[in-house]
């Protein structure tokens, strides 16, 4: 499936989404009724012209329809899904960051299609089943952890479990005893632990021995600043950058030894169509195209979400990669709802940060831009806050802090207002899903 070209996946595709489109309409009121609202009829489905008739499905509506399942059938996985709620294995919920978690079902069928996608992954990786890995993610029933692990036994991994609440010390000492060949965490989560550990024991990461750092839940992964220095606190470790899509069998894309975009490896069961963000038309998969990813999971069985945004950005390559795997690339460039506006111009949070860390070797990662009302529109100078990996001059800090502001200027073609934090005084923890998390509401 993997190698074949896009025109028969297309077939392959269509012919799918024709079925699951029947079989929604006929087994489902809630679907049934809206695709008449939409006025269109799935048994007339036919061509790709037809799809782009359909109507989306967001975050809201999936709350509101599990909100209204809750009290009409007494189950929160909404008046959507498709299967009986006895036939549901495994529940995920979101991670709620953004309002009431929602919840997603998988059935015996679902298992088996996400076993699927995430064994093409870790065979990209070149992970083989009896190798070791390290689990130090947050285990929750959150996509990117026990569901994480239900995949990793499944292709028969050694899987080490210790868990990124467990603490810095534990993770450390298990890494040590147990000399993991890939270890899955947050890209963040990673970066914490090149610091701590060598604070608070008297290891070091780079011993571990750990061959593979394969990162996920956060951009991250793929910023050349970042990667590099997980990689090298991890003793020369390859970094991969892992991600899926809100409805489908999750993961859908991963990153290479090339680093030049996460692969897409599932189009035979995640159909993915790139719209515009503002008038929502699909534009044409092709090499530089950016827009907002809509995913249809084509083989959903539990509560399949039709024509759901994501509302992340990305930029297309369907050049051939160095590394010669198959999979046209994303590039992620931020989250549309994240999406700031200054003067009129798109600014992404991240394209802030990537400009920050590489303008400065005097600064981490820890990159924050102030927002003071909840609109996306931004007065310049935008303030942005950064932090110092060490003590500077005040002379320094005016040097630093101005390079910073040209160097926004040239590439984002904003003015700011940079002040610099001492190291530590720009606090961050880390959430139930092991993300970022901002705690000091000052900033
Ligand atoms: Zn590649």
């Amino acid at each position: 499936m993997e190698s074949l070209d896009i025109a028969s996946l297309r077939e392959i595709q269509l012919l799918k989404l024709q079925r699951l489109l029947v079989r929604v309409y006929e087994t489902s009121a809630y679907y049934n009724e809206k695709f008449r609202r939409a006025d269109v009829n799935p048994h007339k489905f036919r061509t790709w012209e037809d799809y782009s008739a359909y109507p989306f499905f967001d975050k809201d509506e999936e709350r509101a329809s599990q909100e209204q399942s809750r009290q009409v059938y007494g189950h929160p996985f909404g008046m959507h899904i498709c299967c009986n709620p006895r036939s549901i294995q495994r529940v995920s919920a979101s991670s709620g960051t953004t309002g009431t978690p929602t919840y997603g079902g998988y059935t015996r069928r679902d298992r088996e299609i996400f076993f699927e996608n995430s064994n093409r992954a870790y065979v990209r990786m070149d992970l083989v089943p009896g190798d070791r890995v390290l689990f130090a993610g947050v285990m929750s029933m959150w996509v990117g952890g026990v569901p994480f692990i239900d995949g990793l036994l499944n292709y028969g991994a050694c899987v080490i479990p210790v868990g990124a609440l467990s603490g810095v010390e534990r993770v450390a000492q298990t890494a040590a005893d147990t000399r993991p060949d890939l270890m899955l965490c947050t890209p963040s989560f990673a970066l914490y632990l090149i610091e701590k550990i060598p604070e608070r024991t008297n290891l070091n990461p780079r011993d571990f021995g750990i061959k593979k750092i394969c990162v996920y839940g956060e951009p991250g992964g793929s910023i050349k600043e970042i990667y590099s220095r997980i990689s090298e606190g991890f003793g020369g470790a390859e970094t991969y950058d892992i991600s899926g899509g809100t409805g489908t069998h999750s993961p859908l894309a991963i990153s290479c030894e090339a680093h030049a975009g996460m692969h897409y490896f599932a189009d035979d069961n995640a159909l993915l169509e790139i719209v515009d963000p503002k008038s929502l038309q699909p534009l044409p998969l092709e090499d530089g195209v950016e827009g907002e990813m809509v995913f249809t999971g084509l083989e959903r069985d539990c509560g399949p979400l039709v024509r759901w945004r994501d509302k992340d950005i990305v930029r297309v390559t369907t050049a051939p990669c160095e590394c010669g795997r198959p999979g046209y690339r994303l590039e992620f460039r931020g989250r549309s709802d994240d999406m700031l506006l200054v003067k009129g111009v798109n600014v992404f949070p991240n394209a802030v940060r990537d400009v920050v860390i590489r303008t400065s070797s005097e600064v981490t990662e820890n990159v924050r831009i102030v927002k003071r009302t909840a609109s996306p529109v931004v007065e310049p100078p935008v303030e942005i806050n950064v932090e110092l990996k060490s003590e500077t001059t005040e002379d320094q800090k005016l040097t630093i802090s101005r390079a910073i502001e040209a160097a926004l200027h040239a590439a984002l073609h904003f003015r700011a207002s940079v002040r610099l934090f001492d190291r530590g005084q720009l606090k961050v923890e880390y959430g139930a899903t092991g993300k970022l998390r901002i705690l000091d509401k000052r900033y």
